[in-house]
């Protein structure tokens, strides 16, 4: 992508987190000159003054002052939503807003993979990048998952590598404010309904997950899910579509078909592997893998690179992540499992009888929906948190449900009446900032909770 002369312009970033740090400095990079407006006086560290310094920014914290308007564009952090003031007075003034995804695209001049969709994206883009780096590229991972794009391009600036692929995990939030922005691959896994507490509707939200497909051309790929009906019955056709498919079997380019894995070729179809020789539990976790090859494609066809990338990845922390045992109760931690759909697909990864941590922060939802699994499976659900009392009231009295203040609690009174042969998943579908900073805090705590017991092993 062309990209823009930023010498000199004032860009304006709103937020101090993560991927506004990085589009700071990136954009300085490139010669912008900067003005860090942050609300929360809480966000300033040290450690921020001196990045900022480093660059020659501006920054204020506390308050968003009037300078904030006197600027080419500004960058958005994800986590400001759209109807708050000063976003309402940028919009009066016609001055642009872009995601850190966006202006970071400007910059990338390498093939770039992104991901979207409900759930998924962070596995999905882990393997993506396992793959690729099995088959020798310089792949760099960055989006939602840790490390901001931003910083992710800026490395690649300085390390002069020879096959470079950018593969990036973008959220909604990130593609509300794109203008430009278009992957050489752009994958949706899903549309399942999440963040209701920030989009107007449901629709609004899946408008949003779309927006990544908006600026694909001939020369770009899209890769869909073949068996999500809300995504399929918007009937989206690009020259270049792949499909996966884990159910549907008809004419996707990746999918599972009498328990193999395989991708259909020119030449006809062509096996990858057994599904079960994956090394992440659950059929999501196949719809994953077949999401990946179908994303790298176009980079990597011999099934035998694919097939050794696909058995050599290893689990990612807090999504259905193995703890080990306690005297034969296993236990595992999904705490990305924000919101209902994933933990449902979780719960349906086990057929042993469950004990079912829920609750955490609500965000708008109806927890019936997993009525017909508990009550197969159930031997306890122990709500947590803020949420636990709407949960209960949802859940009714089918199933053994218990509510409890924190997670500690809960898992007292799981080993306190689990069997042998039990299953222990920490699943909330909830977001955790009734208790913890985030998922990782909330996965780490009960992680912990777990080790430390008295009679756990791997
Ligand atoms: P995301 O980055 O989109 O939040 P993750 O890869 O971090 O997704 O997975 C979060 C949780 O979502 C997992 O622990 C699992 O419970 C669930 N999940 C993962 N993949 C899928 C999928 N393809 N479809 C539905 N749920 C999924």
């Amino acid at each position: 992508m062309e990209a823009l002369n930023l010498n000199n312009k004032k860009v304006t970033i709103l937020g101090s987190q993560r991927s506004a740090m990085g589009a700071a400095r990136l954009l300085s990079h490139f010669g912008a000159k900067i003005l860090v407006s942050e609300l929360d006086a809480d966000q300033f560290t040290a450690e921020k003054r001196h990045v900022l310094a480093d660059i020659g920014a501006e920054f204020e914290f506390g308050y968003h002052s009037e300078d904030v308007m006197d600027c080419e564009f500004v960058v958005v952090s994800p986590g400001i939503p759209e109807n708050v003031d000063i976003i309402q007075k940028l919009r009066a003034k016609g001055i642009p807003i872009y995601s850190e995804i966006e202006v970071t695209s400007w910059f990338i001049d390498a093939p770039c993979i992104a991901v979207t969709g409900s759930n998924g994206k962070t596995t999905t883009v882990n393997l993506i990048d396992h793959l690729l780096t099995t088959a020798g590229y310089d792949s760099y991972l960055g989006g939602n998952v840790g490390v901001a794009a931003s910083e992710v391009l800026l490395d690649s600036l300085n390390d002069k590598a020879e096959k470079p692929i950018f593969v990036l995990e973008v959220s909604s939030f990130q593609l509300d404010n794109i203008d430009r922005f278009k992957p050489d691959v752009g994958v949706i896994l899903n549309l399942t309904p999440d963040h209701l507490d920030r989009y107007p509707s449901l629709s609004a939200y899946y408008e949003s997950k779309l927006g990544m497909l908006k600026n694909l051309d001939e020369h770009s790929v899209a890769v869909l899910n073949q068996d999500d009906e809300e995504l399929m019955k918007r009937d989206i056709h690009f020259e270049r579509t792949r499909f996966f498919a884990v159910n549907s079997q008809t004419g996707a380019d990746a999918m599972l078909a009498e328990g193999i894995l395989g991708i259909m070729k020119t030449e006809g179809w062509t096996p990858i592997m057994p599904a079960k020789a994956l090394p992440l539990p659950g059929k999501h976790n196949l719809s994953n893998a077949l999401a990946a090859v179908a994303a790298v494609l176009e980079y990597i066809d011999d099934p035998a690179v694919l097939a050794q990338g696909l058995m050599t990845f290893s689990a990612v922390p807090h999504r259905i992540e193995y703890i080990g045992k306690v005297n034969g109760v296993r236990c595992y931690n999904d705490s990305k499992a924000t919101n209902i759909a994933s933990a449902e697909v979780a719960i349906s990864s086990f057929n042993q009888p469950l004990w079912l941590i829920l609750g955490g922060k609500d965000k708008g939802g109806d927890f019936t929906q997993l009525l017909p699994l508990l009550e197969e499976k159930a031997r306890g659900v122990l709500l947590v948190g803020a949420a636990a009392e709407l949960i209960e009231s949802q859940l009714g009295h089918s199933i053994p449900v218990k509510v409890f203040e924190t997670i500690d609690e809960a898992v007292d009174h799981c080993f306190d009446h689990s069997e042998d042969g039990d299953v222990l998943l920490l699943s909330p579908a909830c977001a955790s900032f009734d208790q913890f900073q985030g998922y990782e805090a909330r996965g780490d705590h009960f992680r912990s909770l777990v080790t430390k017991r008295e009679g756990w092993s791997k």
